[in-house]
């Protein structure tokens, strides 16, 4: 039990990886903090983790994007369980456009997300969390190798990688462990929205489409004290895709 007593907080937890990601830390002990847009599937979530053995969970509706709100949805966490122990910035959005149709409002609206809410929920951690705390982000292997179309998401989830450094720079003397994991192809509902894949221009062979619960184990490990001496961390878990 890694994270008995402790308090877990994982955005975009209602789907996917964060979903999966919050069922792991519930197995191991966790009480588990889900934040996601909406109310509707944050319902549906939380029996899911309470069943994987959350002591005790609670959802918010949060759009990341909005500092107010990722505020509002801490100082809930923090009213409920009193503490905040580990931070998943998980909440994500790709965006498929060819670069001549891309607008400025659509590269603000995938940063806004991807990026800002990485930020806002990193800043919320480093004002309420203790020594031992830690934070894991979810960047992507198209922070180091893209495809077409997804200039904006590819662009945010570097930032995403240059964020953590300044985080885990920050955060050392803190006491705050700062890591990402650059997850490769995993079989969610973002995945089978790219049109490339949809149309099979992109044929990824099914043996590199990863589970979200292959994300979810290397998340909790990075979140657990088994990973104490792994600081500012980028771990590619891609299924050795981009070393053919
Ligand atoms: P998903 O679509 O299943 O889950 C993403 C969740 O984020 C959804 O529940 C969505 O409602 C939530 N979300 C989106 N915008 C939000 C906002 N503004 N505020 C709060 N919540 C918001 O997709 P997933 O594959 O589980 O994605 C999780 C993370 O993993 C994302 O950051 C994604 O970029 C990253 N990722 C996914 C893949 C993949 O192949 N699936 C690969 C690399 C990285």
């Amino acid at each position: 039990m890694r994270f008995q007593d402790k308090v877990a907080l994982v955005t975009g937890g209602a789907s996917g990886i964060g979903l999966a990601t919050a069922k792991r830390f519930a197995s191991e002990g966790a009480r588990v903090v889900i934040v996601d847009l909406k109310q509707e599937n944050l319902d549906k979530a939380l029996p899911e983790i309470k069943a994987a053995g959350a002591p005790d969970v609670w959802g918010c509706a949060c759009d990341v994007s909005d500092e107010k709100h990722v505020e509002t949805a801490v100082q809930g966490a923090l009213a409920r369980f009193e503490r905040l122990d580990v931070v998943v910035n998980n909440a994500g959005l790709m965006q498929f456009k060819p670069l001549e149709e891309l607008t400025g409002e659509d590269w603000l609206r995938v940063l806004n997300v991807d990026l800002l809410g990485t930020f806002y929920f990193t800043k919320q951690a480093f004002l309420h969390m203790k020594p031992g705390g830690t934070i894991v982000n979810v960047s992507s292997i198209h922070a180091i190798e893209t495809s077409p179309l997804v200039a904006p998401y590819a662009a945010a989830k570097a930032a995403v990688l240059s964020l953590t450094r300044s985080a885990s720079l920050e955060g050392k003397p803190k006491g705050i462990r700062v890591n990402a994991v650059l997850p490769g192809a995993i079989d969610t509902p973002m995945l089978w929205e790219n049109p490339n894949i949809k149309s099979g221009v992109e044929k990824i062979d099914r043996a590199d489409v990863g589970k979200a619960e292959d994300i979810a184990a290397t998340i909790v490990y990075l979140a657990s004290t088994d990973a104490a001496f792994v600081q500012g961390a980028e771990l590619r878990v891609d299924g050795g895709r981009l070393d053919q």
